[in-house]
């Protein structure tokens, strides 16, 4: 009955599975059929990944038996990153062939199961169980995971760019009203917050446009290969600047974008220009020394994603006119009177609108 029960539920999983295009939703999802699968305690799902200091582990997702389930707070992933060798369970998990490590901790079997897309572990499901998993429960679990794996591999085939790893323009709206969604809430918080001396300064989301200095000139001097390189490394700048929990795309050519979540004006600007200054260090092989511009807008959920792309873009421009290898944000430039605001619609008054209904019945 039970296992009538655990395929039944796994088959509803997979199903969810492969409709949903929301990683972190998946990552839930899987965590909470291979919870009730081996009928666990508590499960948590681990991302594993590559850094110049070595694998990390970082937590997605997790269940409890009972009902409880949550994917890991965005903002607080970068704080729960770990050394995959301080977990020395883990450390074997992501090291054996067959993925799999036990320890018995007093009467409670902790388990660490690898994911893994083509012999690399990407993914280590960690469960507490009272006893040892049946062989053919293990089995249909290492099964759901080599599912949740290949639909990964999928899901990066369609929304990454393929040269920079980085999101594609065309998952930019879908995570841009993710971000909005974001914003209205902090926002929401902002307003909530009561002024004093301990008042934080508001966090935001904000929206930046990168373009490489001169890129041009590194085609022609040096050929595309080698301009093509230094896309791949200013993208890989990219992903050692920013958090975990911002987005980055590739845009097309030499322009990026990022979305930054929910930080400060201040942490913002310092954020954006520790990026700028990061390539401006890069030593690109053979090209040498290589520069970007970057102009950035406080994300506000009023306008739509191509207003803000515009105004970032006419910040982008701004740094272009002026020297370049530099940031601007477009609410300080227009506050400076650098560029023009933007022209609002002339307010409508009742008299408008009554001699337009009157012009309508005449
Ligand atoms: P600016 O500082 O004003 O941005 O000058 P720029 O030379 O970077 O600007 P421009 O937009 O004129 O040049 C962008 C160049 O990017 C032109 C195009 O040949 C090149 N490009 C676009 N896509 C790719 C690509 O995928 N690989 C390579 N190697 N070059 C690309
Ligand atoms: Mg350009
Ligand atoms: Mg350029």
């Amino acid at each position: 009955m039970r296992s009538e029960t655990a395929l039944l539920q796994l088959l509803k999983k997979l199903q969810s599975l492969e409709a949903s295009r929301d990683r972190q939703q998946i990552a839930e999802s899987v965590v909470v059929a291979a919870l009730e699968i081996l009928d666990a305690h508590s499960a948590l799902l681990h991302s594993v990944r590559p850094s110049p200091e070595g694998m990390l582990t970082i937590p997605c997702a997790w269940a409890v038996r009972g009902g409880i389930s949550s994917i890991t707070d965005m903002d607080s992933l970068d704080s729960e990153k770990n050394q995959l060798s301080a977990d020395p369970l883990l450390e074997v998990c992501a090291a054996t062939p067959d993925g799999i490590a036990a320890d018995d901790e007093g009467g409670t079997m902790r388990l660490a199961i690898a994911i893994r897309q083509h012999n690399t572990t990407v993914g280590i499901f960690d469960v507490q169980c009272a006893q040892e998993p049946s062989e053919p429960l293990l089995d249909c679990v290492r099964e759901l995971f080599s599912i949740y794996a290949e639909h990964l591999v999928l899901l990066d085939y369609a929304e990454l760019d393929t040269l920079t790893r980085l999101c594609n323009r065309k998952t930019f709206d879908e995570n841009f009203d993710r971000f909005i969604a974001i914003a209205e809430e902090a926002q929401r918080r902002n307003s909530e917050q009561p002024i004093g001396p301990d008042t934080l300064a508001p966090k935001f989301c904000w929206l930046g446009v990168v373009d490489i200095d001169k890129f041009k000139r590194i085609n022609d001097n040096f050929g595309h290969l080698f301009g093509d390189e230094v896309l791949i490394r200013v993208a890989d700048v990219m992903k050692k600047s920013f958090r975990g929990s911002d987005k980055l795309f590739r845009f097309g050519g030499e322009e990026f974008v990022v979305l930054l979540r929910h930080v400060s004006a201040y942490h913002a600007h310092m954020v954006f220009d520790r990026f700028r200054q990061a390539v401006a260090d890069h030593e690109f092989p053979q090209v040498g020394k290589v520069t970007c511009s970057l102009g950035y807008v406080q994300i506000d959920p009023s306008l739509t994603p191509a207003e803000m792309l515009s105004r970032a873009d006419e910040a982008l421009y701004f740094c272009k006119e002026n020297g370049r290898n530099q940031i601007a944000r477009y609410e300080i430039l227009i506050q400076k009177g650098l560029i023009a605001a933007p022209v609002t619609p002339a307010a409508i008054t009742n008299e408008d609108l009554q001699a337009d209904i009157d012009a309508l019945f005449d």
